[in-house]
């Protein structure tokens, strides 16, 4: 084998956080986000784990969607984008996805392309409502006459109402609530089954819960919220990134290690070389100090992530060796903990993970 940087995916793991974020709304159905690429877990090897588990899958866009299908997914696939351009209306129709729609736009080529092809029917439609974030999504002054214009489409069979909440996790800031008292109003007398709710919203928004939640990081055992959370201390890691030390130097005191010179030795010190960088998706922004897991407890890293390799300081490791296993992030460090160092979230880096890291699958 040559480089041994490895992804391990859990797949018990991202069933049992997905049975976690529906065991929070105990009569709604979820919709498993595994848009890029499942969130760098590999969006074929989860779909068909989860295959005959998920209420349906969530993807980006129609390529993510095809993938799929062509792979032998066979549970409903949303796209939370819709369409882009009215030519994937056949394919929507074709495979069977299930489609949001977020603009006046859509509503326009959807009618179009039905009127062109009376033949097509069972098409599920989510209406997106803008209502705050301001991304995506129709306003809701539009929404009684778009659903009256769905409603009266035959091609339609199923519509669902959906929205997006801009800051659900941060749970003391009432933004939540303004959109929830936006959709309430809107949505009056509305009897379509709704989807409102994001891992964070899931977790800590029980009255946004209604018909169809949509966890994503959530099911990766990371978590959305920057504090401690009860739910997500139970979630378990998806993704365990592991790779060897391939070197190990002693530097003398005064010396440094890396680019920039950035990290000196105080005292003589054991350095270690492992075979992850910037270009594996691990992050340049992870100072020195970040932690790594060795041999059963921290070590931490010395010195600049370099784009193929780091340096971590072996003080209290003094039995550690080449060919020694390093954990990165999973289940002994979270991707949280190291979100936090990096300054970002567990998405990117998560999503960040290159094609060079080898993904290898396990079942508990
Ligand atoms: C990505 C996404 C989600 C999942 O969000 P998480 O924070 O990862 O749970 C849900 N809904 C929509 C529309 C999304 O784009």
């Amino acid at each position: 084998m040559a480089r041994n940087l490895i992804a391990q995916v859990d797949l018990q793991a991202i069933a049992s956080n997905y049975r976690l974020a529906k065991a929070q709304a105990k009569h709604a159905k979820a919709v498993a986000i595994i848009k890029a690429d499942a969130y760098g877990h590999g969006a074929v090897a989860v779909a068909k784990s989860l295959d005959t588990e998920v209420d349906a899958f969530g993807v980006a866009a129609i390529e993510e969607a095809i993938e799929l299908r062509e792979a032998g997914v066979r549970q409903p696939i949303l796209l939370l984008e819709g369409f882009f351009e009215s030519s994937e209306l056949p394919l929507i129709d074709h495979y069977g996805f299930w489609s949001s729609l977020h603009s006046l736009e859509q509503l326009d080529m959807l009618e179009d392309f039905l009127r062109e092809q009376p033949d097509v029917t069972g098409l599920h439609i989510w209406l997106k409502i803008d209502s705050g974030m301001h991304r995506l999504g129709v306003n809701p002054v539009d929404v009684d006459s778009m659903l009256s214009r769905l409603n009266a489409l035959a091609g339609v069979e199923k519509v669902v109402v959906m929205s997006h909440f801009a800051c659900a996790d941060e749970p003391h800031r009432y933004h939540t609530e303004r959109q929830l008292l936006l959709l309430q109003s809107t949505l009056q007398g509305v009897e379509y089954p709704k989807s409102f709710s994001n891992s964070a919203a899931v977790m800590q928004w029980p009255s946004a819960h209604h018909q169809w939640l949509r966890p994503g990081i959530m099911l990766y055992g990371g978590s959305p919220f920057a504090q401690a959370h009860p739910i997500a201390d139970q979630l378990k890691a998806g993704m365990t990134l592991t790779t060897p030390i391939i070197a190990i130097r002693e530097v003398p005191a005064g010396d440094a290690v890396g680019y920039g010179a950035s990290w000196i030795a105080d005292a003589p010190t054991r350095i270690a070389t492992l075979a992850v960088g910037y270009a594996d998706g691990y992050s340049r922004h992870a100072p020195s100090g970040t932690p790594v897991w060795l041999n059963g407890r921290r070590a931490s890293i010395a010195g600049r992530v370099s784009m193929d390799m780091i340096t971590i300081d072996l003080t209290g490791h003094p039995d550690a060796q080449v060919g020694d296993t390093v954990e990165l992030w999973g289940r002994n460090l979270s991707v949280n903990e190291i979100a936090a160092c990096c300054q970002t979230i567990p998405y990117t880096l998560l999503s960040g993970l290159t094609r060079r890291v080898k993904r290898q699958y396990i079942s508990g």
